[in-house]
């Protein structure tokens, strides 16, 4: 099943993506609720009764017509890991990690498939680095590795843009900031669920820059898989249903290229994972000055 969160009339809804057409849950069952993350805290009873409603659902938008969200529009927490592909610490000059590098990205960073990635003025090298995102479905404290697989809902394609003059050139580097900027955390377009995609394990994933093949790689590179950082992030802090967890990215990110390859405005940014979908950003320049 795809879910996607998308917005109508003003207000927060949930679909089901079929081919390219979007049935709103909430028609097909109006007792389900309208955001994701309510949804996920129904647990498996949540994701049979949106099977059910979306096998009657009738009412259909065209998907290229949807106002789509983030899969997971407002999680309580985004979880990242860094240099978990080998050759992509060896890129980046570091050893590869003995365990898990964790740190985090602010929700307001959150943008769905098709919103732009926007250049912040307070930075001149922003990159990109394409990512299996996993959403969290049952959630949990200390879960044991060999069943933490159970506690995924499904997965989602990411990209952790990051401004590497941040994450780099700041004291004791600013990886937190470096990667929260506002549209810095596209995900989608579409939360796959955890039965379609099967073993997260061995799933091709490709980065392309305005078409070009920037990143090739396969999930079965991740130093540290799926069960092994839900257990070890588990093993901190409670993991929630609808928390997002970006496992690292492979080899091929713009900073360690020759020149380096940094998003310019107008650039299209594409992440495309094997069974979980294709997530389409473009670059635009930095906003105007708001007082909000
Ligand atoms: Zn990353």
């Amino acid at each position: 099943m795809k879910l996607v969160s998308f917005r109508a009339d003003g207000a927060g809804r949930i679909g089901i993506l079929r081919g390219d057409r979007v049935f709103d849950l909430g028609k097909a069952d109006p007792g389900l609720p309208r955001c994701m993350k309510a949804l996920l805290e129904m647990g498996a009873e949540g994701l049979r009764r949106a099977a059910i409603a979306a096998e009657g659902a009738i009412e259909a938008i065209p998907s290229h017509q949807v106002d789509l969200l983030p899969p997971v529009p407002q999680p309580e927490k985004i979880i990242c890991v860094g240099l978990n592909y080998a050759d992509h610490a060896a890129e980046s000059g570091m050893q590869p990690p003995r365990e898990p590098v964790i740190f985090n990205k602010l929700p307001t960073a959150l943008r769905a498939s098709g919103d732009p990635i926007v250049l912040p003025e307070l930075s001149r090298e922003v990159d990109y680095e394409a990512e299996l995102v996993v959403v969290i479905g049952v959630g949990g404290r200390a879960i044991p590795r060999d069943n933490a697989l159970a506690h995924v809902a499904g997965y989602t394609c990411g990209n952790d843009v990051s401004a590497r003059d941040w994450q780099k050139g700041k004291p004791g580097g600013q990886w937190l900031l470096g990667k929260s900027f506002d549209s810095f955390a596209p995900t989608g377009p579409a939360l796959v669920t955890a039965d379609e995609v099967g073993y997260p394990g061995k799933l091709r994933i490709k980065c392309r820059l305005n078409g070009r093949l920037v990143q090739d790689s396969c999930t079965d590179q991740l130093i540290f898989p799926v069960a092994e950082l839900i257990a070890y992030v588990s093993s901190v802090a409670t993991l929630k249903p609808g928390d997002l967890i970006f496992t690292g990215t492979p080899p091929g990110v713009g900073m360690a290229r020759t020149p380096p390859l940094y998003l310019r405005p107008g650039d299209l940014v594409e992440v495309e994972i094997e069974r979980v979908g294709l997530l389409r950003n473009r670059v635009a320049g930095p906003p105007l000055a708001s007082s909000e």
